[in-house]
């Protein structure tokens, strides 16, 4: 049992969501009684000794608004520590850089969000020397045989992005645990509500809360969430001394409000996002869809096992010429076409065409098919989703 105890229930998750005025470090309990925490601007605070003394010094170090929300998302994951980033990047690139020194190991899921991939090949592997070994993650034999007693970190997303493949979290954490080595998980597509990678013995949880922890499309943050006292200590340091990318009080402010109401989003996501994987399922220009809720998903069974829903993302390989997907995309009009996931809007990608940078991979790494399309599955009416790509689809 962790000290935001039995997150388990999903009642009990939505009031943790909910209750900002139960946040242990809300600067205003006992003063002004506001409900809310509210934003502090202030980069410093007045130094006193003694009893006097404040809890903060410097906002880089540490700020009440930004404690406020950590503490939040540590009780939401099931967690005894947090720490907010500028962005989800800044969150992994903290936690690849603190955990594995120049010159380490490191085994990463080869179906990974572009920009960590090019994290790893670009930063880890290109300007510290760390040999990074990606691997197949679906089977947890493959992470068996490339992890060593050598070896730093695992590092996994699940799902992933785009191809929304899934990874056996609790097989992968005994092998970690085998060796004494962090594991780190990106749980951004899941989303606190539907997956809990720590209580399944990950180490380390990341999340892009500028998707759906902060769910409105207005802010570019990051979060990692461990119960690791010592792990949490060196990224702690990295993000308060060493790199400096905290996360801002207004974005902490944005994303403290948007986790109010993450388990009604969430619910309202993955019910919208069935609609369309069924509707996009029966479509005959639609080769093959990925959503983790399909009885087709390959990895259906280690879904409803490892997850309490299956989120709101889904990709399918469209049936048809590039020029076609892209008159495809045009002729939406519900769908907005661009990056980013997890907001109340749908939107809707065609990496190959939209965000090329990011899917150049090389052989180490899974083949996006030039046609696959991502769709974030907002909360607008399913019937008019589904008929907007009725209408769009040739
Ligand atoms: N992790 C995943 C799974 C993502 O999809 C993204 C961005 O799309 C990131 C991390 C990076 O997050 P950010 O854009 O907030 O830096």
């Amino acid at each position: 049992m962790t000290q935001y105890d039995d997150r388990s229930s999903k009642n009990r998750f939505a009031t943790i969501a909910v209750g900002a005025a139960e946040i242990e470090t809300h600067p205003h309990r006992g003063g002004t009684n506001d409900v809310v925490p509210p934003i502090h601007l202030s980069s410093t605070f007045e130094w006193a000794s003694g009893d006097e003394a404040n809890e903060h010094v410097y906002s880089r170090a540490g700020n009440p608004t930004r404690a406020a929300l950590e503490e939040q998302l540590a009780r939401l994951e099931g967690g005894d520590h947090a720490l907010a980033f500028a962005s989800g990047m800044a969150a992994i690139s903290t936690a690849m850089l603190s955990l594995v020194p120049p010159g380490g190991h490191l085994v990463a899921s080869d179906s990974i969000y572009g920009g960590t991939e090019n994290l790893l090949t670009e930063m880890l592997a290109g300007h510290f020397d760390v040999d990074v070994d990606f691997v197949d993650t679906r089977d947890p034999e493959n992470v068996s045989a490339a992890v060593d007693s050598e070896t730093d970190l695992i590092w996994a997303e699940t799902p992933t992005n785009p191809l929304m493949r899934l990874c056996d979290i609790r097989a992968i954490a005994d092998i970690a645990d085998d060796y004494g080595i962090s594991f780190g998980v990106d749980s951004t597509f899941a989303s606190p509500y539907f997956q809990a990678p720590l209580e399944l013995g990950a180490d380390v949880v990341v999340h892009s809360t500028t998707k759906y922890l902060n769910g409105h499309s207005d802010s570019i943050g990051g979060a990692i969430i461990t119960n690791d006292e010592t792990v949490f200590e060196q990224l702690a340091f990295a993000q308060q001394v060493g790199l400096g990318n905290m996360l801002s009080p207004f974005d902490c402010y944005l994303v403290a409000r948007g986790v109010k109401t993450l388990p009604a989003r969430m619910k309202h996501h993955e019910e919208n996002a069935m609609a369309v994987a069924r509707f996009l399922e029966s479509h005959n220009r639609v080769a093959r869809v990925y959503y983790p809720g399909l009885e087709s998903h390959p990895q259906h069974d280690l879904a409803s096992e490892q997850m309490s829903g299956y989120s709101g993302m889904l990709s399918f390989e469209f049936d048809g010429t590039p020029l076609e997907l892209e008159a495809f995309i045009e002729g939406l009009d519900l769908f907005t076409p661009g990056a980013s996931l997890g907001g109340v809007e749908s939107l809707i990608e065609v990496p190959s065409l939209m965000t090329p940078d990011e899917v150049s991979h090389g052989e180490a790494t899974a083949e996006i098919p030039e046609t696959l399309v991502r769709v974030s599955v907002g909360l607008e009416d399913p019937d008019d989703l589904c008929e907007d790509l009725r209408t769009a689809l040739p």
